[in-house]
């Protein structure tokens, strides 16, 4: 499947065919309502294709067929079930360069960072939970003589599964993998902006043998399908990442038949810079924070702050570096930043760049879209460095962009009072070669994840998610399939005299 063009032109490149359809049982469906979504290309706003759009009816389709798969794959080996796993990362491995542009075409990820990031990311998930199928155990429950107490984890049912559009190949990965590997079905909601790679994720699935009905794909806006399996009375568990607001709006819709959620929110990573860090490295780290795939991350190092004492000194390197990079097509291989998602979110970061502008931050590059006429109909927003005040809207709010804000602190006291200073809790990063103060500030940080020396290091094997307005509930992990799971204590007399309670 390979559409390259005859010339070798990597941006000409075009998939040999595209699955655009939902997912149901198996099968590749239109909607019930007929209706459909035009996925663009934001490099520079053509129309890939247009997807079959999903609504309520086609959800209830996909849980009718998730139920009906239900008792056969959670009954299966959980070896068999983590073979097919590991059949389905070989896979992705094969298909590394096809896949990797199918994203950068879709996202705007430069094609360079999926070979390096999502789609290796993405393999390492589905194989770490197909190893963990048959490996993640019960317990024995020391109770009173004469009984044995034992915990067995249970698949919760038929799972729904709502992302965003961020990181759709490696966030369907996160949470279908440990599903699967628990014995749930799946309903899967991507985002209708960034359907393809899901889909063809799902073909994949059936091609390596996962049976009919255990993964179910329905595209579609949020207000109907992403509401309906919100609400749906037969889905056991939402598994949501998204923003806070949507976030709640899930929590309310889930009352109806209580089910177990999961969230992964917003963030606005704090990344600390004390004096004594090793510069070098902390720039090239800080850049990455917030760089790559334009800044659109929940763990982002969106607030950059610096010792007093080093901070010129880092702002000159960071600019130095931030104004080297190479913004471009994302298909070529090149390209170190592409551009944003959508127009509308480019408007939104936009957006932010004025309000910086409104409240008396300094705009050290950046804040506009970039003079290269031939990325003139794309996404596309400088990296762009603001020097704010910890309480600036640009300090508190996330703007999911190519947009950090710089702030500097006296001393250790301020520095945590200034990352623990906003709603969210998601990651957090600090450079220093003081290990007494990283492990005193790693214990301090309101985060659900901290990088000491480093940042966004993400692992199938290490939990992810956060704290306070950033969510609930852990990817990855035996965390993950602790949250695909429910725990059942059975008791069974083995040779208790139990006294008559009432003797007579
Ligand atoms: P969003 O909340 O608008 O949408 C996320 C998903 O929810 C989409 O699939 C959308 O269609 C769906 N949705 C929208 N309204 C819904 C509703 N009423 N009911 C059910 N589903 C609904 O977020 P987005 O703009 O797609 O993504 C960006 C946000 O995601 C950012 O806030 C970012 O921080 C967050 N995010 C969090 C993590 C994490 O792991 N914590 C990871 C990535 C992104």
């Amino acid at each position: 499947m390979d559409g390259m063009s005859a010339s070798n032109d990597p941006t000409a490149w075009k998939p040999a065919s595209l699955r655009n359809k939902l997912f149901i049982g198996g099968r590749w469906v239109d909607g019930v309502e007929g209706g459909t979504i035009d996925v663009i290309n934001p490099h520079d706003g053509s129309v890939i294709t247009a997807i079959a759009e999903a609504k309520a009816a086609d959800v209830d389709r996909a849980v009718e067929a998730a139920q009906k798969a239900f008792p056969a794959w959670s009954s299966m080996a959980a070896m068999d079930r983590g073979r097919l796993l590991l059949k389905l990362a070989d896979r992705i491995e094969e298909e590394q360069a096809e896949l990797g542009r199918l994203e950068a075409l879709n996202t705007g990820h430069p094609f360079r960072d999926t070979q390096i990031l999502d789609v290796p990311r993405t393999a390492v998930t589905y194989r770490y939970f197909g190893g963990m199928a048959d490996k993640f155990e019960g317990s024995v429950i020391p109770v009173e003589a004469g009984f044995l107490n034992y915990l067995e984890r249970e698949a919760v049912g038929v799972v729904g599964q709502i992302v965003p559009w961020n990181f759709p190949l490696m966030f369907t990965s996160w949470k279908m993998a440990p599903a699967l590997a628990a014995g749930n079905c799946i309903v899967i909601k991507p985002s209708e902006i960034t359907p393809l790679s899901t889909l063809r994720i799902a073909e994949m699935m059936q091609e390596v043998g996962i049976p009919d009905g255990v993964v179910n794909v329905v595209p579609g806006y949020g207000q109907t399908a992403g509401a309906r399996i919100a609400e749906h009375p037969e889905i056991a568990k939402v598994a949501f990442t998204g923003s806070t607001a949507t976030g709640r709006t899930v929590v309310k819709a889930s009352a109806g038949n209580l089910k177990k959620l999961q969230l992964e929110l917003g963030g606005k990573g704090a990344n600390i810079v004390f004096e004594d860090a090793f510069i070098p490295a902390a720039v090239g780290g800080s850049a990455f924070a917030i760089w790559h795939n334009q800044g659109q991350a929940c763990i982002a190092g969106s607030r950059l702050m610096l010792h007093e004492s080093i901070a010129d000194d880092f702002m000159e390197k960071f600019l130095g570096l931030t104004e080297s990079i190479r913004l471009g097509n994302p298909l070529d291989p090149a390209t170190e930043m592409g551009p944003l998602t959508s127009k509308m979110h480019q408007q939104r970061v936009l957006d932010y760049c004025a309000v910086a502008r409104e409240e008396g931050g300094e705009i050290v590059t950046g804040g506009a879209p970039p003079d290269d006429p031939a990325l003139a109909d794309g996404c596309y927003v400088r990296p762009t460095i603001v020097r704010a005040k910890p309480s600036d809207r640009v300090c508190q709010e996330e703007v999911f962009g190519p947009f950090v804000s710089v702030m500097t602190f006296k001393d250790d006291a301020e520095a945590l009072e200034i990352a623990n200073g906003t709603e969210y809790g998601l990651g957090s990063g600090l450079w220093t070669a003081d290990l007494k103060r990283a492990h005193k500030f790693a214990g301090a940080l309101h985060a659900g994840m901290v990088w000491i020396n480093s940042y966004k290091r993400v692992n199938p094997g290490s939990p992810f998610g956060g704290v306070g307005q950033s969510g609930y509930g852990r990817e990855m992990g035996f965390e993950a399939m602790r949250e695909y799971t429910h725990p059942k204590s059975v008791w069974v007399n083995v040779d208790a005299q139990i006294p008559p309670y009432y003797p007579r």
